[in-house]
Protein backbone atom coordinates (compact mmCIF):
# COMPACT_ATOMS: atom_id res chain seq x y z
CA UNK A 1 0.00 0.00 0.00
CA UNK A 2 2.07 2.94 -1.35
CA UNK A 3 -0.34 5.61 0.64
CA UNK A 4 -0.12 3.95 3.93
CA UNK A 5 3.81 3.03 2.84
CA UNK A 6 3.87 7.11 2.27
CA UNK A 7 1.69 8.20 5.58
CA UNK A 8 3.74 6.02 7.44
CA UNK A 9 7.23 7.84 6.22
CA UNK A 10 5.72 11.26 6.80
CA UNK A 11 4.66 10.22 9.93
CA UNK A 12 8.37 8.97 10.77
CA UNK A 13 10.00 12.10 9.34
CA UNK A 14 8.00 14.24 11.79
CA UNK A 15 9.10 12.29 14.50
CA UNK A 16 12.55 12.73 13.19
CA UNK A 17 12.48 15.78 13.17
CA UNK A 18 10.69 16.11 16.74
CA UNK A 19 13.38 13.90 17.97
CA UNK A 20 15.98 16.35 16.33
CA UNK A 21 14.93 19.14 17.86
CA UNK A 22 14.26 17.72 21.31
CA UNK A 23 18.13 16.87 20.74
CA UNK A 24 19.25 19.79 19.20
CA UNK A 25 18.25 21.58 22.16
CA UNK A 26 19.74 19.45 24.53
CA UNK A 27 23.14 20.05 23.01
CA UNK A 28 25.70 23.30 24.33
CA UNK A 29 26.27 26.25 22.04
CA UNK A 30 29.54 25.20 21.16
CA UNK A 31 28.35 21.82 20.00
CA UNK A 32 25.58 23.32 17.79
CA UNK A 33 27.09 24.00 14.79
CA UNK A 34 28.55 20.15 14.61
CA UNK A 35 25.43 18.74 15.71
CA UNK A 36 23.42 20.48 13.02
CA UNK A 37 20.04 18.66 11.93
CA UNK A 38 20.54 16.17 9.20
CA UNK A 39 17.28 14.71 7.21
CA UNK A 40 18.49 11.68 5.53
CA UNK A 41 18.80 11.17 1.73
CA UNK A 42 15.15 8.57 1.93
CA UNK A 43 13.48 11.35 4.18
CA UNK A 44 12.89 13.75 0.44
CA UNK A 45 12.15 10.41 -1.62
CA UNK A 46 8.25 9.20 -0.99
CA UNK A 47 7.43 6.53 -3.01
CA UNK A 48 4.80 6.28 -5.35
CA UNK A 49 1.68 8.84 -4.95
CA UNK A 50 -1.43 8.03 -2.37
CA UNK A 51 -4.80 7.72 -3.04
CA UNK A 52 -6.56 11.16 -2.05
CA UNK A 53 -7.70 9.90 1.05
CA UNK A 54 -4.29 9.04 2.41
CA UNK A 55 -2.90 12.63 0.94
CA UNK A 56 -5.88 14.02 2.92
CA UNK A 57 -5.16 11.83 5.82
CA UNK A 58 -1.51 13.14 5.36
CA UNK A 59 -2.42 16.94 4.84
CA UNK A 60 -4.49 16.65 8.14
CA UNK A 61 -1.15 15.30 9.73
CA UNK A 62 0.84 18.17 8.41
CA UNK A 63 -1.65 20.58 9.72
CA UNK A 64 -2.17 19.54 12.90
CA UNK A 65 2.35 19.09 13.52
CA UNK A 66 2.45 23.38 12.11
CA UNK A 67 -0.59 24.07 14.80
CA UNK A 68 1.33 22.25 17.80
CA UNK A 69 4.41 24.07 17.08
CA UNK A 70 3.28 27.36 16.98
CA UNK A 71 2.67 29.93 19.79
CA UNK A 72 -0.18 29.39 22.60
CA UNK A 73 -0.30 25.73 21.13
CA UNK A 74 -0.16 24.66 24.56
CA UNK A 75 -2.94 26.61 26.02
CA UNK A 76 -6.09 24.75 26.82
CA UNK A 77 -9.35 26.80 26.80
CA UNK A 78 -11.98 26.44 28.61
CA UNK A 79 -16.13 25.41 27.88
CA UNK A 80 -16.49 29.81 28.05
CA UNK A 81 -13.53 30.94 26.37
CA UNK A 82 -14.14 28.39 23.24
CA UNK A 83 -17.46 30.03 22.65
CA UNK A 84 -16.05 33.88 23.29
CA UNK A 85 -13.47 32.18 20.85
CA UNK A 86 -15.81 31.82 18.16
CA UNK A 87 -17.05 35.41 18.59
CA UNK A 88 -13.64 37.01 18.08
CA UNK A 89 -12.82 34.25 15.60
CA UNK A 90 -15.78 35.08 13.66
CA UNK A 91 -14.75 38.90 13.81
CA UNK A 92 -10.79 38.16 12.16
CA UNK A 93 -12.22 36.09 9.47
CA UNK A 94 -14.63 38.79 8.39
CA UNK A 95 -11.54 41.22 8.12
CA UNK A 96 -9.12 38.44 6.77
CA UNK A 97 -11.78 37.52 4.46
CA UNK A 98 -12.47 41.50 3.35
CA UNK A 99 -8.75 41.42 2.69
CA UNK A 100 -8.03 38.55 0.27
CA UNK A 101 -11.02 40.02 -1.57
CA UNK A 102 -9.84 43.67 -1.27
CA UNK A 103 -6.29 43.44 -0.48
CA UNK A 104 -5.09 47.09 -0.76
CA UNK A 105 -8.25 47.69 1.99
CA UNK A 106 -6.48 45.21 4.36
CA UNK A 107 -5.82 47.42 7.31
CA UNK A 108 -2.10 45.40 8.28
CA UNK A 109 -1.02 45.71 4.60
CA UNK A 110 -1.12 49.65 4.60
CA UNK A 111 1.04 52.62 6.84
CA UNK A 112 -0.22 52.77 10.13
CA UNK A 113 -0.92 56.69 9.60
CA UNK A 114 -2.76 56.19 7.32
CA UNK A 115 -5.75 53.71 8.86
CA UNK A 116 -5.31 54.86 12.26
CA UNK A 117 -8.85 55.33 12.45
CA UNK A 118 -10.47 52.79 10.09
CA UNK A 119 -8.97 50.36 13.13
CA UNK A 120 -10.62 52.02 15.62
CA UNK A 121 -13.43 50.77 13.75
CA UNK A 122 -12.88 47.06 13.49
CA UNK A 123 -15.20 45.34 15.52
CA UNK A 124 -12.10 42.72 15.94
CA UNK A 125 -10.19 45.71 17.74
CA UNK A 126 -12.94 46.69 19.63
CA UNK A 127 -12.52 43.30 21.19
CA UNK A 128 -8.97 43.34 21.46
CA UNK A 129 -9.22 46.93 23.00
CA UNK A 130 -11.16 45.62 25.73
CA UNK A 131 -9.08 42.60 26.86
CA UNK A 132 -6.43 42.80 29.32
CA UNK A 133 -3.23 42.25 27.24
CA UNK A 134 -1.37 41.65 31.01
CA UNK A 135 2.03 43.95 30.22
CA UNK A 136 4.20 45.86 28.12
CA UNK A 137 7.48 45.25 28.48
CA UNK A 138 8.94 47.62 25.87
CA UNK A 139 8.13 51.35 26.12
CA UNK A 140 10.01 54.75 26.54
CA UNK A 141 9.56 56.81 29.35
CA UNK A 142 8.64 60.06 27.00
CA UNK A 143 6.65 58.79 24.05
CA UNK A 144 3.90 57.15 26.63
CA UNK A 145 0.98 59.40 26.37
CA UNK A 146 -1.64 60.76 24.14
CA UNK A 147 -0.94 63.88 22.24
CA UNK A 148 -4.09 65.27 23.64
CA UNK A 149 -2.38 64.95 27.07
CA UNK A 150 0.62 66.69 25.77
CA UNK A 151 -1.82 69.57 24.48
CA UNK A 152 -2.88 69.67 27.99
CA UNK A 153 0.52 69.72 29.60
CA UNK A 154 1.27 72.95 27.34
CA UNK A 155 -1.44 75.00 28.97
CA UNK A 156 0.28 75.19 32.17
CA UNK A 157 1.83 78.75 33.25
CA UNK A 158 5.21 79.40 32.68
CA UNK A 159 5.91 77.32 29.61
CA UNK A 160 7.96 79.51 27.09
CA UNK A 161 8.58 78.24 23.30
CA UNK A 162 11.96 79.34 21.63
CA UNK A 163 11.10 80.00 17.78
CA UNK A 164 13.47 79.91 15.30
CA UNK A 165 14.17 83.24 13.44
CA UNK A 166 12.31 83.11 10.14
CA UNK A 167 10.32 79.96 10.07
CA UNK A 168 9.36 80.72 13.35
CA UNK A 169 9.81 76.77 13.71
CA UNK A 170 8.95 76.10 17.58
CA UNK A 171 12.52 74.56 18.55
CA UNK A 172 12.47 73.79 22.03
CA UNK A 173 10.29 74.25 24.93
CA UNK A 174 11.13 75.68 28.67
CA UNK A 175 9.59 76.29 31.74
CA UNK A 176 10.70 79.65 33.55
CA UNK A 177 10.04 82.35 35.73
CA UNK A 178 11.63 84.89 33.60
CA UNK A 179 12.33 84.87 29.73
CA UNK A 180 14.87 81.65 30.09
CA UNK A 181 18.43 82.01 29.28
CA UNK A 182 19.12 78.26 28.32
CA UNK A 183 21.41 77.59 24.89
CA UNK A 184 19.40 75.38 22.35
CA UNK A 185 20.42 74.09 19.44
CA UNK A 186 19.45 76.86 16.72
CA UNK A 187 19.50 80.19 16.81
CA UNK A 188 15.68 81.15 18.28
CA UNK A 189 13.72 83.59 20.24
CA UNK A 190 11.80 82.68 23.74
CA UNK A 191 8.16 83.48 23.72
CA UNK A 192 6.08 82.93 26.42
CA UNK A 193 3.27 80.31 25.12
CA UNK A 194 0.36 81.78 26.35
CA UNK A 195 1.34 84.88 24.32
CA UNK A 196 2.26 82.87 20.75
CA UNK A 197 -1.48 81.78 21.37
CA UNK A 198 -2.91 85.37 22.20
CA UNK A 199 -1.27 86.12 19.12
CA UNK A 200 -2.10 83.34 16.68
CA UNK A 201 -4.81 81.99 18.30
CA UNK A 202 -4.91 78.91 20.35
CA UNK A 203 -6.32 76.23 17.23
CA UNK A 204 -4.32 77.02 15.09
CA UNK A 205 -0.93 76.61 17.50
CA UNK A 206 -2.37 73.41 19.01
CA UNK A 207 -2.38 71.89 15.86
CA UNK A 208 0.90 73.05 14.95
CA UNK A 209 1.90 71.35 18.32
CA UNK A 210 0.22 68.19 17.57
CA UNK A 211 1.76 67.67 14.90
CA UNK A 212 5.22 68.31 15.91
CA UNK A 213 4.96 66.02 18.50
CA UNK A 214 3.95 63.11 16.54
CA UNK A 215 5.57 61.72 13.13
CA UNK A 216 2.59 62.65 11.73
CA UNK A 217 1.55 62.83 8.35
CA UNK A 218 4.97 61.54 7.05
CA UNK A 219 4.36 57.71 6.23
CA UNK A 220 7.46 57.69 3.80
CA UNK A 221 10.90 58.87 4.72
CA UNK A 222 14.06 58.96 2.66
CA UNK A 223 15.50 56.35 4.79
CA UNK A 224 15.47 54.65 8.47
CA UNK A 225 18.52 57.62 9.01
CA UNK A 226 15.22 60.82 8.21
CA UNK A 227 13.03 58.85 9.95
CA UNK A 228 15.29 58.72 12.99
CA UNK A 229 16.08 62.02 12.47
CA UNK A 230 12.80 63.29 12.57
CA UNK A 231 12.44 60.83 15.85
CA UNK A 232 15.36 62.90 17.44
CA UNK A 233 13.60 66.26 17.19
CA UNK A 234 10.16 65.34 18.60
CA UNK A 235 11.90 64.21 21.69
CA UNK A 236 14.07 67.43 22.00
CA UNK A 237 11.11 69.19 21.63
CA UNK A 238 9.71 67.12 24.44
CA UNK A 239 12.68 67.71 26.92
CA UNK A 240 12.04 71.04 28.33
CA UNK A 241 8.29 70.30 28.61
CA UNK A 242 8.64 66.95 30.30
CA UNK A 243 11.82 67.30 32.20
CA UNK A 244 9.78 70.01 34.19
CA UNK A 245 9.89 67.99 37.39
CA UNK A 246 5.91 68.80 38.06
CA UNK A 247 5.71 67.56 34.68
CA UNK A 248 7.20 64.75 34.79
CA UNK A 249 5.18 62.76 37.55
CA UNK A 250 2.44 63.90 35.84
CA UNK A 251 3.10 62.54 32.66
CA UNK A 252 4.15 59.22 34.31
CA UNK A 253 0.64 59.33 36.04
CA UNK A 254 -1.16 59.76 33.25
CA UNK A 255 1.01 57.22 31.35
CA UNK A 256 0.33 54.54 33.56
CA UNK A 257 -3.88 55.79 33.43
CA UNK A 258 -3.42 55.70 29.96
CA UNK A 259 -2.23 52.31 29.58
CA UNK A 260 -3.99 50.62 32.61
CA UNK A 261 -7.48 52.24 30.34
CA UNK A 262 -6.01 50.30 27.46
CA UNK A 263 -6.22 47.09 29.11
CA UNK A 264 -2.58 47.09 30.71
CA UNK A 265 -2.00 46.24 33.83
CA UNK A 266 1.83 46.40 34.19
CA UNK A 267 4.84 48.47 32.50
CA UNK A 268 7.87 47.87 32.53
CA UNK A 269 9.24 51.09 30.45
CA UNK A 270 13.00 52.13 29.58
CA UNK A 271 14.49 55.57 30.57
CA UNK A 272 17.16 57.22 30.02
CA UNK A 273 16.76 59.53 33.65
CA UNK A 274 17.44 62.96 32.74
CA UNK A 275 17.85 65.26 34.69
CA UNK A 276 14.88 67.38 36.05
CA UNK A 277 14.66 70.94 36.63
CA UNK A 278 11.97 72.74 38.15
CA UNK A 279 11.40 77.01 38.90
CA UNK A 280 13.56 77.27 41.95
CA UNK A 281 16.66 76.00 40.41
CA UNK A 282 17.23 73.40 42.61
CA UNK A 283 19.82 71.00 41.85
CA UNK A 284 18.36 67.61 40.53
CA UNK A 285 20.21 63.96 40.18
CA UNK A 286 19.06 60.56 38.77
CA UNK A 287 18.38 59.31 41.96
CA UNK A 288 15.86 62.36 42.25
CA UNK A 289 14.27 61.50 38.97
CA UNK A 290 13.75 57.52 39.93
CA UNK A 291 12.29 59.00 43.52
CA UNK A 292 9.47 61.07 41.56
CA UNK A 293 8.81 58.22 39.46
CA UNK A 294 8.25 55.52 42.72
CA UNK A 295 6.39 58.39 44.33
CA UNK A 296 4.17 58.74 41.81
CA UNK A 297 3.76 54.80 40.83
CA UNK A 298 3.14 54.66 44.76
CA UNK A 299 0.42 56.90 44.38
CA UNK A 300 -0.51 55.16 41.92
CA UNK A 301 -0.77 51.88 42.89
CA UNK A 302 -2.90 53.29 46.35
CA UNK A 303 -5.39 54.44 44.06
CA UNK A 304 -5.86 51.39 41.74
CA UNK A 305 -5.71 47.81 43.36
CA UNK A 306 -6.45 46.26 40.22
CA UNK A 307 -3.08 47.66 38.62
CA UNK A 308 -0.02 45.52 39.04
CA UNK A 309 3.01 47.78 38.77
CA UNK A 310 5.60 49.18 37.18
CA UNK A 311 9.37 49.03 36.82
CA UNK A 312 12.33 50.66 35.30
CA UNK A 313 15.36 49.93 33.10
CA UNK A 314 17.70 52.30 33.34
CA UNK A 315 18.70 52.66 29.29
CA UNK A 316 20.75 55.75 28.66
CA UNK A 317 22.41 56.76 25.12
CA UNK A 318 23.99 54.15 23.53
CA UNK A 319 26.10 56.59 21.60
CA UNK A 320 28.71 57.23 23.89
CA UNK A 321 32.51 56.26 24.55
CA UNK A 322 34.04 54.01 27.88
CA UNK A 323 34.13 57.70 30.20
CA UNK A 324 30.13 57.51 29.39
CA UNK A 325 29.42 53.50 30.03
CA UNK A 326 31.41 53.82 33.24
CA UNK A 327 29.22 57.14 34.06
CA UNK A 328 26.05 54.99 32.89
CA UNK A 329 27.00 52.45 35.34
CA UNK A 330 27.85 54.13 38.46
CA UNK A 331 24.21 55.94 38.39
CA UNK A 332 22.85 52.15 37.93
CA UNK A 333 24.50 50.98 40.57
CA UNK A 334 23.32 53.71 42.63
CA UNK A 335 19.39 53.40 41.86
CA UNK A 336 19.53 49.70 42.27
CA UNK A 337 21.33 49.94 45.47
CA UNK A 338 18.40 52.60 46.54
CA UNK A 339 15.69 51.44 44.50
CA UNK A 340 16.32 47.70 44.02
CA UNK A 341 12.92 46.42 43.42
CA UNK A 342 11.74 49.25 41.17
CA UNK A 343 15.27 49.14 39.25
CA UNK A 344 14.67 46.06 36.80
CA UNK A 345 18.11 46.32 34.54
CA UNK A 346 19.77 47.87 32.47
CA UNK A 347 20.28 49.05 28.22
CA UNK A 348 21.58 51.35 25.55
CA UNK A 349 18.96 53.12 23.60
CA UNK A 350 18.96 55.28 20.59
CA UNK A 351 19.44 54.19 16.89
CA UNK A 352 22.15 51.07 16.66
CA UNK A 353 23.19 52.64 13.51
CA UNK A 354 24.79 55.50 14.75
CA UNK A 355 25.67 54.63 18.06
CA UNK A 356 28.30 52.23 20.07
CA UNK A 357 27.68 48.46 19.40
CA UNK A 358 27.45 46.43 22.33
CA UNK A 359 30.74 44.83 21.19
CA UNK A 360 32.68 48.64 22.08
CA UNK A 361 31.54 48.12 25.67
CA UNK A 362 32.15 44.23 26.49
CA UNK A 363 34.62 43.93 29.87
CA UNK A 364 32.69 47.28 31.41
CA UNK A 365 29.21 45.41 30.57
CA UNK A 366 30.65 41.96 31.84
CA UNK A 367 32.00 44.01 35.10
CA UNK A 368 28.73 44.68 35.97
CA UNK A 369 27.03 43.62 39.58
CA UNK A 370 25.42 40.59 38.93
CA UNK A 371 22.17 41.86 40.32
CA UNK A 372 21.57 43.78 37.69
CA UNK A 373 19.89 42.37 34.93
CA UNK A 374 20.20 43.11 31.15
CA UNK A 375 17.18 43.81 28.93
CA UNK A 376 19.00 44.60 25.40
CA UNK A 377 18.10 46.52 22.26
CA UNK A 378 19.45 44.51 19.53
CA UNK A 379 18.87 43.86 15.91
CA UNK A 380 16.66 46.54 15.22
CA UNK A 381 17.97 46.64 11.43
CA UNK A 382 17.74 45.45 7.76
CA UNK A 383 21.29 45.10 7.42
CA UNK A 384 22.80 41.63 7.83
CA UNK A 385 25.93 40.79 8.94
CA UNK A 386 26.19 44.96 10.28
CA UNK A 387 27.03 45.38 14.07
CA UNK A 388 23.96 46.35 15.00
CA UNK A 389 22.92 42.62 13.29
CA UNK A 390 25.58 41.53 15.17
CA UNK A 391 24.51 43.38 18.46
CA UNK A 392 22.00 40.01 18.98
CA UNK A 393 24.79 37.86 19.59
CA UNK A 394 26.56 40.00 21.77
CA UNK A 395 22.95 41.02 23.75
CA UNK A 396 22.52 36.79 24.14
CA UNK A 397 26.55 36.34 25.07
CA UNK A 398 26.21 38.81 27.82
CA UNK A 399 23.44 36.93 29.22
CA UNK A 400 19.99 39.58 27.87
CA UNK A 401 16.80 38.30 29.62
CA UNK A 402 15.17 39.63 27.14
CA UNK A 403 15.95 41.32 23.11
CA UNK A 404 14.53 44.41 22.69
CA UNK A 405 13.31 44.30 18.40
CA UNK A 406 15.27 41.42 17.18
CA UNK A 407 14.04 42.39 14.15
CA UNK A 408 17.24 40.55 12.44
CA UNK A 409 16.70 37.42 14.55
CA UNK A 410 15.40 35.25 11.50
CA UNK A 411 18.66 35.92 9.91
CA UNK A 412 20.63 34.08 13.18
CA UNK A 413 19.50 30.39 13.75
CA UNK A 414 22.14 29.67 16.19
CA UNK A 415 20.99 33.45 18.29
CA UNK A 416 17.85 31.91 17.55
CA UNK A 417 18.20 28.48 19.18
CA UNK A 418 19.53 29.96 22.03
CA UNK A 419 16.61 31.96 23.11
CA UNK A 420 14.37 29.22 23.32
CA UNK A 421 17.37 27.10 25.40
CA UNK A 422 17.89 30.33 27.44
CA UNK A 423 14.30 31.51 27.84
CA UNK A 424 15.16 35.10 26.41
CA UNK A 425 12.04 37.10 25.02
CA UNK A 426 11.60 38.52 22.07
CA UNK A 427 9.87 42.17 22.79
CA UNK A 428 7.98 42.39 19.49
CA UNK A 429 7.04 46.52 18.56
CA UNK A 430 5.03 45.75 15.15
CA UNK A 431 3.97 49.54 14.75
CA UNK A 432 7.32 50.92 16.18
CA UNK A 433 9.18 48.65 13.08
CA UNK A 434 6.32 49.92 9.93
CA UNK A 435 7.03 53.83 11.26
CA UNK A 436 10.37 52.90 11.37
CA UNK A 437 10.88 51.89 7.96
CA UNK A 438 11.84 48.31 8.56
CA UNK A 439 8.93 46.64 7.06
CA UNK A 440 6.20 47.95 5.34
CA UNK A 441 3.58 45.66 4.79
CA UNK A 442 2.83 43.87 8.25
CA UNK A 443 2.09 40.40 6.62
CA UNK A 444 6.54 40.10 6.01
CA UNK A 445 7.06 40.93 9.68
CA UNK A 446 9.27 38.29 10.83
CA UNK A 447 7.34 37.81 13.97
CA UNK A 448 5.43 35.66 11.56
CA UNK A 449 8.12 33.46 12.02
CA UNK A 450 8.17 33.41 15.94
CA UNK A 451 4.77 33.07 15.92
CA UNK A 452 4.74 29.65 13.72
CA UNK A 453 7.54 28.07 15.72
CA UNK A 454 6.71 29.08 18.84
CA UNK A 455 9.48 31.30 20.26
CA UNK A 456 9.20 33.33 23.59
CA UNK A 457 7.48 36.71 22.27
CA UNK A 458 5.60 39.67 24.05
CA UNK A 459 4.26 42.31 21.79
CA UNK A 460 5.22 45.71 22.99
CA UNK A 461 4.62 49.60 21.51
CA UNK A 462 7.76 51.16 22.02
CA UNK A 463 6.57 55.13 21.44
CA UNK A 464 2.87 54.89 20.78
CA UNK A 465 2.41 58.61 21.30
CA UNK A 466 4.66 59.25 19.16
CA UNK A 467 2.07 57.65 16.04
CA UNK A 468 -0.44 58.21 18.09
CA UNK A 469 -1.91 54.75 18.55
CA UNK A 470 -3.41 53.49 21.35
CA UNK A 471 -0.88 51.93 24.61
CA UNK A 472 -1.08 48.18 23.46
CA UNK A 473 -3.69 47.50 21.21
CA UNK A 474 -3.18 49.00 17.43
CA UNK A 475 0.05 46.36 18.07
CA UNK A 476 -2.03 43.51 19.10
CA UNK A 477 -4.28 43.74 16.50
CA UNK A 478 -1.71 43.96 13.94
CA UNK A 479 0.02 41.04 15.52
CA UNK A 480 -3.08 39.25 15.67
CA UNK A 481 -4.49 39.76 12.13
CA UNK A 482 -1.51 41.21 10.01
CA UNK A 483 1.32 39.21 11.27
CA UNK A 484 -0.39 35.61 12.90
CA UNK A 485 -1.64 32.84 11.01
CA UNK A 486 -5.20 33.31 9.84
CA UNK A 487 -5.67 30.09 12.00
CA UNK A 488 -4.19 31.51 15.20
CA UNK A 489 -6.69 32.58 17.84
CA UNK A 490 -7.36 33.57 21.13
CA UNK A 491 -5.09 30.68 22.44
CA UNK A 492 -2.31 32.85 21.04
CA UNK A 493 -3.61 36.11 22.48
CA UNK A 494 -3.95 34.32 25.58
CA UNK A 495 -0.56 33.17 25.21
CA UNK A 496 0.66 36.65 24.52
CA UNK A 497 -0.79 38.05 27.77
CA UNK A 498 0.81 35.42 29.85
CA UNK A 499 3.93 35.81 28.51
CA UNK A 500 4.26 39.71 28.91
CA UNK A 501 3.92 38.59 33.35
CA UNK A 502 5.92 35.66 32.55
CA UNK A 503 8.47 37.39 31.06
CA UNK A 504 8.53 40.46 33.17
CA UNK A 505 10.89 41.04 35.54
CA UNK A 506 8.64 40.54 38.65
CA UNK A 507 10.04 38.11 41.50
CA UNK A 508 8.16 35.00 41.58
CA UNK A 509 5.63 36.05 44.33
CA UNK A 510 4.90 39.34 41.85
CA UNK A 511 4.15 37.09 39.02
CA UNK A 512 1.93 35.03 41.35
CA UNK A 513 -0.16 38.36 42.48
CA UNK A 514 0.25 39.38 38.74
CA UNK A 515 -1.01 36.48 37.12
CA UNK A 516 -3.93 36.49 39.75
CA UNK A 517 -4.84 40.07 39.17
CA UNK A 518 -4.60 39.89 35.30
CA UNK A 519 -7.09 36.56 35.89
CA UNK A 520 -9.76 38.56 37.61
CA UNK A 521 -9.73 40.89 34.58
CA UNK A 522 -9.41 37.76 31.89
CA UNK A 523 -12.50 35.90 33.23
CA UNK A 524 -14.67 39.79 33.20
CA UNK A 525 -13.32 40.02 29.67
CA UNK A 526 -14.73 36.49 28.90
CA UNK A 527 -18.00 37.43 30.43
CA UNK A 528 -18.36 40.55 28.75
CA UNK A 529 -17.65 38.69 25.36
CA UNK A 530 -20.28 36.74 26.21
CA UNK A 531 -22.65 38.70 27.78
CA UNK A 532 -24.42 40.03 24.30
CA UNK A 533 -22.99 43.35 25.06
CA UNK A 534 -21.19 43.26 21.65
CA UNK A 535 -23.59 43.61 18.53
CA UNK A 536 -23.00 41.42 15.69
CA UNK A 537 -19.69 43.52 14.83
CA UNK A 538 -18.38 43.08 18.11
CA UNK A 539 -18.90 46.83 18.90
CA UNK A 540 -19.58 47.21 22.71
CA UNK A 541 -19.92 50.71 24.86
CA UNK A 542 -17.38 49.55 27.53
CA UNK A 543 -14.30 49.05 24.20
CA UNK A 544 -15.34 52.91 23.13
CA UNK A 545 -15.14 54.19 26.47
CA UNK A 546 -12.17 53.34 26.70
CA UNK A 547 -10.84 54.53 23.77
CA UNK A 548 -12.44 57.73 24.09
CA UNK A 549 -11.15 58.02 27.78
CA UNK A 550 -7.53 57.51 26.20
CA UNK A 551 -7.73 60.92 24.38
CA UNK A 552 -8.15 62.68 27.74
CA UNK A 553 -6.04 63.46 30.84
ZN1 LIG B 1 12.85 50.77 21.98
Amino acid sequence: MPALKTLGTLCVLMLVFAHNEARRASLRANHMVQHAPHIEPQASVIGGRPTPEAYNSLRDIFFRYEESKTLGADITLTQKELQANQLIMEAKTREYEEGLATPHLFTPSQHLFEVLDDIKQSPLFKYISSMPKGAVLHAHDTALCSTDFLIRLTYRDNLWVCQGKGDKEVIGMRFSKTKPDVATQADCTWELLSKVRELHGADKVDTYLREHLTLYPTVKFLDNNEAWEQFGSIFALLDGLLFYAPSWADYYYNALKEFHADGVQYLEFRSTLPILYDLEGTSFTELDTVRIYKETLDKYMAEHIDFIGSKLIYAPIRNTDKEGLDNYIKVCVEIKEKYPDFVAGFDLVGQEEKGRPLKDFIPQLLGMPENIDFYFHAGETNWFGSTVDENLIDAVLLGTKRIGHGFALVKHPLVLQMLKERNIAIEVNPISNQVLQLVADYRNHPCAYFFADNYPVVISSDDPSFWKATPLSHDFYIAFLGIASAHSDMRLLKKLALNSINYSSLSPEQKRVALAKWQIKWDDFIDEVLSGNYDNNGSNNAAQHRLNTNKII
